[in-house]
């Protein structure tokens, strides 16, 4: 769907959504992906704003009701 908030995902925001519903903090996150905690956080930040959720696991929620679109 054009404009909708899959689309609006970057590849690594959907990698960043991938490990939060395996369960992984944003401290373990960062240092998974090689990334200072404060540009993870960012990117949760950022995930937080496009899904219009305010913490993790209503973003892990939102996740796992896009497994066969956007974070699959
Ligand atoms: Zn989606």
């Amino acid at each position: 769907m054009p404009g909708s908030t899959c689309e609006q995902l970057t590849p690594t925001e959907r990698e960043v959504l991938r490990m939060l519903v395996a369960g992984l903090r944003v401290t373990a996150l960062a240092m998974e992906t090689g990334r200072t905690e404060s540009t993870a956080r960012t990117h949760v930040k950022h995930l937080h704003q496009k899904t219009h959720t305010h913490d993790i696991p209503a973003l892990v929620r939102w996740a796992e009701s896009h497994r066969h679109c956007c974070v699959g």
